[in-house]
Parts: C-alpha cells; structure tokens; sequence
C-alpha cells in the first residue's frame, strides 16, 4: 500500500467496491484499487504488483466485463491515463485510457478520417483494442498501426498492429489467460484526411442511431457476439425471451441482446441470465450463443 502511495498518491483504495466503475453497475471489492493518470503510473504500478507477486486486472470502462460478486482478488488497476497527440502525417498516438468516443470527436475536429465509427462508443482504447471493438463498419483492427505493450517482465515493446491477430470482437490478448497477457499502454491509430463537415455529421447520425435504437440504463451492451448468420438479438427476441427476468436483471424489451440491470442486479443474475438465455436459444434454435462480454474476478463461489 505504502509503494503504491508513492506511485498514485491517495487514488488507491483497499476494499473498493467495483459496481461503480462498470457499466453493469454489479460486482463486489476489488482487494485494492489503483487509479492511474498516465501510462507511466500504469507501467509503474504493473511493475510493483509483479514485484510484490500480487495479481492485477486493468479495467477501463468496465463496459465490457461482468465482475464477480465476491470481486476481484489483487490489485484492480483502472486506467485513466487520456493523453493523446496527432503527429504531422495524420498518425494519432492515445494513452489506452483515453476514451474512444471522445479520440473520435477530437481527431474529427481536425478533419481526420478514419474513427468516426466510434462516435457514441463506450469504454477505452485500451478496452477498445482487447476486444476489437466495431460498429458501423469501422472496427479496430483496420486503423490500429502500433500498440505499445508492457510484457509480463515489465518489458515495453512496440508491436504491429497485425501482431494483435484480430478477429471479431476479439485479438490475441483477449485470447490468452488472464494471468499471461500484457498491458496495453498506448495505441498508434493511421488516420487520413477527411472533409470535416461531412464526417462530422456522419457521427451525428450514429450518435442519433445509438441513442433511439439502444436502451438506456446500466448494461454492457450486446451480450453475446452475432454469428454470420444471425444476429443473437434476433435469435433471442425468437425464442420470446424479450423482458425475461432473472432477479434484478432483464432482457430488455428494446433490444434483446442487451440485458439491463434494474437497480437491485447482482452479476450472478447476469450470469443466470446468460446461462438460461444460452440454453433457451440451443435448445430451440440449435445456435450455440458466445458471450462477447468476459467474466473477470473471483467466480468461484458462483460459476460452480
Ligand atoms: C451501451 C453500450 C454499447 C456498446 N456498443 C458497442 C459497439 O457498438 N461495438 C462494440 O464493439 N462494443 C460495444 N460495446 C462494448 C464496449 O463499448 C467495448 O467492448 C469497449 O471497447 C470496452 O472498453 P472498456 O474500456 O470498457 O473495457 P473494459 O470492460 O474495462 O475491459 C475489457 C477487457 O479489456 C481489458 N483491458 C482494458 N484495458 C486494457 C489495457 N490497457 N491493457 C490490457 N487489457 C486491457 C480488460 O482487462 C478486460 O479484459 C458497448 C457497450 C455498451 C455498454
């Protein structure tokens, strides 16, 4: 605690409930909590939690994940570090806790193609790149040229973007053990030049569609990925599961690959949920539904 201090001063917390810093708003304590502002107290934090063998998860946004009841054993590491800079040839380097949507907005404001795709879009960079994040079709994989990795051995490499091996909603990393995959510091975005009016009024329409088509309140967005036939909103809106509800969780009626959290949700609804909403679909369907969103944090007591 007292090194951790040294590096993030008072934004480390013990026993830090984690429902506020995700979208699901459910999930118990994290051990510790270190918030970070730059990369450097990120890569400097990572570095102390390997020297005192304390296990870490980095969190952004928390958009993407469902944290356990129980929480998060270890060092929960949320990152804050937002700095961004265009160079002269349009390449735009971002601190993964910069906010995407907000990367957006800023290189469209100086005629920059190539993100406005995410206009709207929750989380981080560095969320953003762990799970190839797209809409509209755009998606990471085609305008990340670098990402800048902190390795296991507290170790900074530079790496192609191609060394990520997307593929939807999901890269190497998101493929490798928890406890194995590196930390994403920053990320190199090529960009081109755009006519800025137009591009601009392009977000607008996607923030516009975001907002009639997407349910409000906490959720985590789409829950399991679309297959290439079906989209899982359609094949769970078919077995009739619209506004079923498990404890304080439903499917919303808006969008039926959103679950949303009514105010009481605990993340063991959410999981109930998924499980009844897997088995529903497979039996009737013969689709076998994968969860886009990952369960982080000490499930023990509740998966088993
Ligand atoms: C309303 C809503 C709408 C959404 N719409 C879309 C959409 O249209 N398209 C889409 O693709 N997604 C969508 N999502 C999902 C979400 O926006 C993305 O998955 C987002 O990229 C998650 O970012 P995050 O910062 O919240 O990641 P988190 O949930 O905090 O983390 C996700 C994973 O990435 C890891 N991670 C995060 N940062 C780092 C880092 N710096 N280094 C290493 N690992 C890291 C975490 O450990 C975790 O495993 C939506 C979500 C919501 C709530």
């Amino acid at each position: 605690m007292g090194r951790l201090a040294e590096v993030v001063g008072e934004r480390v917390r013990r026993d830090e409930p984690l429902a506020p810093y995700t979208s699901m708003r459910v999930g118990g304590p994290a051990d510790l909590l270190a918030v970070c502002r730059t990369a450097e107290e990120v890569a400097e934090t990572v570095r102390l939690a390997g020297d005192y063998g304390v296990p870490y998860l980095v969190l952004g946004s928390g958009c993407n994940v469902l944290v356990a009841d129980a929480g998060v054993r270890g060092l929960v590491i949320l990152n804050q570090a937002d700095r961004a800079w265009v160079e002269p040839d349009g390449e735009v380097r971002a601190e993964t806790g910069k906010l995407m949507a907000g990367l957006a907005r800023e290189t469209v404001a100086q005629g920059l193609a190539g993100l406005e795709w995410a206009a709207g879009l929750p989380g981080t960079v560095g969320g953003a790149v762990v799970g190839n994040a797209g809409a509209f079709g755009g998606d990471v994989g085609s305008v990340l040229r670098t990402v800048t990795l902190l390795e296991r051995d507290g170790v900074v490499v530079e790496r192609p973007g191609t060394w990520m091996e997307f593929v939807y909603r999901s890269s190497r990393i998101k493929r490798q053990p928890p406890s194995e995959r590196p930390v994403l510091l920053a990320a190199t975005f090529q960009l081109r030049p755009g006519d800025r009016e137009a591009l601009e009024a392009r977000m607008a329409e996607i923030v516009h569609w975001r907002r009639t088509r997407h349910p409000s309140g906490a959720t985590m967005g789409s829950t399991f990925k679309n297959s290439p036939d079906a989209h899982a909103g359609r094949l769970i809106e078919g077995v009739g599961l619209k506004g079923y509800r498990i404890g304080g969780v439903k499917v919303s009626e808006k969008h039926a690959n959103f679950f949303i959290n009514t105010g009481d949700g605990t993340a063991a609804d959410v999981l109930a949920l998924i499980r009844h909403v897997q088995a529903e679909v497979e039996l009737r369907l013969g689709v076998r539904l994968e969860p886009e969103i990952e369960l982080v944090g000490d499930w023990a007591m509740e998966a088993g």
